[in-house]
């Protein structure tokens, strides 16, 4: 058999039945794909898929049911993560963004009022909610905040330094961290739901970066004024540990993953058109081979992990387990590195069609913004945070766990 013939044989994904997040995903990204090299190369808001995931009804999936929800669970967000990720970075993570300030609100609203009629909302005006963690120039720190709320009566004031806001200027509402008072520690935090109408935003640092341009992750400072009752009823801390890192880490990773998965497809793509064209097996198959490794190694981390999570939802007892946090704290940065070495590998398994910025080869903007990973919360950061952790874990002596 020649290698057209074994070629046309050849094995494609099988095809699974897919749930209405899935469906939804798929036109978002055909959308999405579309706009994305303008997007990348005005740095600016992808408009067009944002507006999709809107008519999706997308923004409120996660919220439960009785709230009018669509009661998408984490799953469902992280294969969506994973399908835009493949045609868009900039929307993926924009989605990711605000799908893990929702799980901190949904996680953790208790019996909170104004956070149960703020997630009526979240669904019925698919409010985008924007992230504001990094201050000054704390960068990555994200357990600690310098501005504090100051409470005057029933309302508060807040002024901070967001020194990094993704679509700071595109987002209805913004989730940010702050300190609980001025007399409190830098740790002693809490989390701040705001309204539009809650604050202003004034510009402070442009978004002129090598990848992820569409985020348009500017600085502002931020003023705002607000209610009592729109800080979040539980202490950042638990909220940090229960919601946001998992959250984060498998959604981001899931970005990620999809961005790999992009690259390896356009560089497969390429590859077969060579093998079908010279009628000889391309050398770039070898690199092909090592993007296929890093992405499968990455698709099962976040897989096991996210298997993990769900099994301690609802039990804070086995959700706080050194083990556990620990392994979702490392999954995102061996998520990073193996999404950087597997689009690395694409890139390489193209050569120079994949170097360029044109044509459909090119792996030229997926290579810029997964670079973005290992930084977004610096890998260096997490792993120095990690203290004396890993001395209290028993590697594991069973395959089987
Ligand atoms: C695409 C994108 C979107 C973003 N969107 C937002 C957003 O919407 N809202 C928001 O608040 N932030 C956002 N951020 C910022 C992000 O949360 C982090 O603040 C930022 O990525 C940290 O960048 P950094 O590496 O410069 O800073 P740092 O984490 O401060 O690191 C600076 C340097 O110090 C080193 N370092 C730090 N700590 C240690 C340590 N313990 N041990 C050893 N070395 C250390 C690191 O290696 C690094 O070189 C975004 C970032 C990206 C890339």
């Amino acid at each position: 058999m020649n290698i057209h013939q074994s070629m046309h044989g050849m094995l494609e994904a099988p095809v699974k039945k897919s749930s209405q997040f899935v469906q939804s995903a798929h036109k978002i990204a055909a959308i999405a794909s579309t706009h994305a090299a303008q997007v990348d190369k005005a740095s600016r808001f992808p408009h067009e898929a944002m507006a999709a995931v809107r008519e999706h009804k997308l923004l409120g999936a996660t919220v439960p049911v009785q709230f009018g929800g669509s009661g998408a669970s984490l799953r469902d967000i992280v294969e969506v993560c994973f399908i835009l990720g493949q045609s868009c970075a900039s929307t993926a993570m924009i989605f990711a963004m605000h799908h893990v300030k929702a799980a901190c609100i949904i996680g953790h609203y208790g019996e909170s009022p104004w956070h149960m009629a703020f997630m009526r909302r979240m669904v019925t005006d698919q409010l985008l909610l924007a992230s504001s963690t990094t201050e000054g120039q704390s960068g990555g720190d994200v357990r600690n905040s310098n501005a504090p709320v100051i409470e005057d009566g029933g309302s508060f004031t807040l002024e901070r330094a967001a020194t990094v806001l993704s679509y700071g200027e595109q987002a209805d509402a913004l989730v940010t961290t702050a300190r609980r008072s001025a007399a409190a520690a830098a740790s002693d935090q809490v989390l701040v739901i705001l309204d539009k109408s809650d604050y202003s935003l004034t510009p402070t640092f442009g978004w002129e970066t090598l990848g992820m341009r569409g985020t348009c992750s500017g600085g502002f400072g931020l003023k705002a004024r607000g209610q009592i009752s729109q800080i979040m009823p539980v202490d950042y801390a638990t909220i940090h540990a229960e919601s946001m890192i998992p959250a984060a880490h498998l959604m981001w990773g899931a970005v990620w993953g999809g961005i790999a998965a992009g690259a390896h497809e356009r560089a497969r793509r390429h590859l077969r058109k060579l093998a079908t064209s010279s009628g000889t097996v391309p050398s770039g198959v070898a690199w092909l081979n090592r993007a296929a490794t890093h992405l499968t190694a990455l698709r099962a981390m976040l897989n096991n992990t996210l298997d993990q999570y769900e099994n301690a939802v609802g039990t804070p007892d086995m959700l706080n387990q050194l083990e556990l946090q620990t392994a979702i704290t490392l999954l995102k940065v061996d998520v990073s590195e193996l999404a950087v070495a597997s689009v690395m590998a694409s890139l390489r398994a193209n050569g120079l069609p994949g170097y360029r910025e044109d044509g459909e080869a090119s792996n030229a903007r997926a290579l810029r913004d997964v670079l973005s990973a290992p930084l977004m919360i610096n890998n260096d950061r997490i792993l120095g945070n990690l203290g004396i952790a890993p001395l209290m874990i028993s590697p594991a002596s069973t395959l089987t766990p």
